[in-house]
């Protein structure tokens, strides 16, 4: 059948369906659309997404005929979608499937942010890049995948690390922004900056088997800082490299994101506004907490504090200050040559958890998790140096403060960037990840 005929088919539906009378609730959530409709003081309609909304072309007619045929999103609402515009924020294990599915959608305009090169530890879950990406801008690789699923939508891509200095003019001119990045400094930014710019937030997040979801700032709903006003301290938390994840995970919930960008844009449906999904992949399980609006919050309540974006590494705790305890530090090669000419000097602990020991270990180091140096420290021995190790040398230099604030006085020194500087410089077949 010719475009033009399935066209024509497809209209005719549309307008079929457009005269049956569709009992559904009106944008307002107050009472049906029908009776806002005869009810010119209360409201006539859902809310222009934009003033020109653009109309959708004959191959986009036919693109998106699944959902032309279904009343909550018909024609209107796919117009919505060609003319909403989202900013994803990381094109990683969540952004992957949130990007993919509204390109697919037909969200018109689509902002991706990333400074990242696809790695071979990505692709187990960051479906977006594939294995002939390795090495690539993972920007360039998403914006591939994109354009291959719709070359009918618009991609603005924005290769940087949004911080306070970028991230309103980045933002400013999207109508959602969704949240797919892996650390609290960055969430806690675009929360911010959502308030501040009064445009909703899909949070999403995951660890090992355990996802989450919400949407925050939308039509008044709460926000991140009013369910936890600050993060935790710094290195209490595990990320997803030191944890791990489950693959399908990120999918999961990231799907659940993309449907709730697309409900924003429709103006329609039920978002997760005001509720706080935690999702079980173990066991399989959805759970819901209900989350008030806090009349305290230090950003969207009564009497905010915030009225600007701040340091938000300083607010995380990530930044060093000159008066904190020193830490020295040592390169893993200068590590290497001390244990090759003067190996009864040194004494190498390793804190990382059981599972990352597992997968290998530097010469004549020790285990002692992270959580047992301060109960431990008689065992070391202060007039040896005391060389610390981890993955990238965070949870390490964490463990030394912790050890000298305890009154620990010998000589420790910190392993730079960890046992994967070790990988890169000193011994290639220790495994990184
Ligand atoms: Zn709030």
């Amino acid at each position: 059948m010719a475009t033009r005929e399935v066209s024509a088919m497809l209209y005719s539906l549309i307008k079929l369906i457009r005269r049956k009378p569709i009992n559904r609730k009106c944008w307002c959530k107050e009472q049906s659309a029908s009776d806002c409709q005869t009810n010119a003081v209360r409201c006539t309609d859902r809310p222009t997404l934009h003033e020109h909304m653009q109309d959708l072309t004959l191959e986009e007619l036919t693109r998106y005929s699944r959902h032309l045929i279904l009343p909550e999103v018909g024609l209107e609402g796919q117009r919505r979608l060609k003319n909403g515009r989202v900013l994803v924020v990381g094109t990683g294990g969540l952004g992957s499937p949130v990007a993919l599915y509204l390109a697919a959608a037909g969200v018109g305009t689509l902002g991706i942010v990333d400074f990242d090169i696809v790695d071979e530890t990505n692709l187990q879950r960051q479906i977006i890049h594939g294995t002939n990406d390795l090495l690539r801008p993972k920007i360039a690789s998403a914006r591939d995948r994109i354009s291959d699923i719709n070359p009918h939508i618009k991609i603005v891509s924005f290769e940087t690390k949004i911080d306070s200095g970028n991230a309103i003019k980045i933002i400013k001119d999207f109508d959602v922004v969704v949240d797919g990045t892996d650390n609290f400094a960055t969430r806690y930014l675009l929360n911010d900056a959502c308030v501040l710019l009064d445009k909703p937030n899909v949070y999403g997040s995951v660890f090992r088997f355990e996802g989450q979801a919400s949407v925050f700032h939308s039509n008044g709903g709460p926000c991140l800082r009013c369910l936890y006003p600050s993060p935790p301290p710094a290195g209490l938390v595990p990320t997803c490299s030191e944890g791990g994840v489950l693959g399908v995970l990120p999918g999961i919930i990231g799907c659940i994101q993309a449907n709730e960008a697309i409900k924003l844009l429709l103006n329609d449906g039920e978002t997760l506004s005001g509720r706080f999904l935690v999702f079980d992949a173990w066991k399989m399980k959805f759970r819901e907490l209900k989350l008030f609006k806090d009349p305290q919050c230090p950003i969207c309540g009564e009497h905010p504090t915030i009225t600007e974006l701040i340091d938000y590494e300083e607010f995380c705790g990530l930044k060093r200050h000159d008066n904190d305890i020193p830490v020295e530090s040592i390169t893993a090669t200068d590590l290497k040559a001390i244990i090759d000419n003067e190996p009864e000097t040194v004494q190498i602990i390793d804190i990382r958890e059981p599972h990352e020991i597992a997968m290998g270990m530097l010469p004549r180091s020790r285990a002692i998790p992270f959580g047992q140096v301060v109960r431990r420290k008689e065992e070391f021995d202060p007039k040896l140096l005391n060389v610390f190790i981890c993955k990238l040398g965070v949870r390490s230099e964490l463990a030394i403060r912790a050890l000298k604030q305890a009154g620990f006085e010998g000589r420790i020194a910190n392993l730079k960037d960890g046992t994967n500087a070790w990988a890169a410089d000193v011994d290639h077949s220790v495994v990184t990840y």
